[in-house]
């Protein structure tokens, strides 16, 4: 007997250790659940500073951090956690400074905001476009032509980068328009509060996305055509493609500051504008996350 209870004593004493370093475990798994209980912030991005600081001027509660040349304001609104992201302008900013939010902040949704230019004659300046889709105006492949035989754009050929792994330049299945839609329930609370935007009209559409800035009215006309683009800008799609990589709901809203095909003269007053709306369509999402 006593020299079975000299065998066991170390045994119980292992069991003793496995129970505490389990119950442990436990204890850290529930923080882990507290944390996920934690609401996931909502990231609002704008690329210029006209396009950001509005918004994060509403916010409550705000400290700020900065990754890179990223700023990040973090704060609250009506009590729930919202960032606004100054990405800067254009594709590269827009994509890293996306990737960037959803690793260290691992947002619910994303709303890409700020102004763009008219594709659409039916919109002017403080129209505002909810991307029901959008796409890279950038990604092209030009046919082929030999020495001496000219630039001729309007035969460039969309090139989908998303398409495979392999060569885009190779493959006939990456000659394609790639179109990112938004999100639905992002859409819904966009069209609930179209109302509030009283200095111009609220449409659902495309937004084309570029490091260009086009001035010829009939490059214009080409995209509105063949890519059915309402406006262009120079961050959208790249935000869309780097949240649907991580499977983040995601809508680009943008109004115009500017439209060549009827006279829209830029107006930069239009950022602010945009900002105020979108404002509205944060507080009815969250509204509609906290229904759920
Ligand atoms: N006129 C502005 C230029 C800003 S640069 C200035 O002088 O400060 C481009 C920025 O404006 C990008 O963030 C882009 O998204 C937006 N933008 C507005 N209208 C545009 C247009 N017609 N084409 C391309 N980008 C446009």
């Amino acid at each position: 007997m006593q020299q079975m209870r000299k065998k066991f004593a170390p045994i119980a004493l292992i069991t003793v250790l496995l129970l505490s370093v389990l119950a442990g475990c436990n204890s850290s798994s529930q923080t882990e659940a507290a944390k996920e209980e934690e609401p996931r912030p909502i990231l609002v991005q704008g690329p210029m500073p006209i396009e950001a600081e509005n918004f994060a001027d509403k916010l409550e509660d705000v400290s700020k951090e900065k990754s890179g040349t990223f700023d990040f304001y973090i704060g609250t609104v009506n009590d729930y956690p919202v960032i606004v992201s100054q990405t800067g302008k254009g594709m590269e900013n827009t994509a890293a400074a996306t990737a960037v939010a959803i690793e260290k902040y691992d947002p619910i949704a994303i709303i890409n905001q700020g102004t763009s230019g008219g594709h659409d004659p039916d919109l002017h300046v403080f129209d505002i476009v909810i991307g029901k889709r959008s796409t890279n105006i950038g990604s092209l492949k030009t046919p082929h032509k030999k020495d001496g035989e000219g630039i001729h754009p309007k035969e460039w050929i969309p090139m989908d980068l998303m398409a495979s792994e392999g060569s885009a330049g190779e493959d006939p299945d990456a000659e394609n328009i790639r179109y990112y839609k938004g999100d639905e329930q992002l859409l819904k609370a966009a069209n609930a509060v179209k109302d509030t935007h009283e200095k111009g009209k609220v449409v659902e559409g495309t937004i084309g996305s570029a490091d260009v800035w086009n001035n010829e009215v009939d490059r214009i006309q080409w995209f509105h055509e063949k890519y059915g683009t309402s406006v262009e800008e120079m961050e959208t799609a790249a935000g869309a493609q780097i949240a649907k990589a991580y499977d983040v709901p995601f809508l680009g809203i943008r109004i115009l500051s500017n439209n060549k095909t009827n006279g829209g003269e830029y107006n930069p007053d239009t950022a602010a504008a945009n900002q105020a709306y979108v404002y509205e369509v944060v507080k009815q999402y969250i509204s509609m996350i906290e229904d759920k």
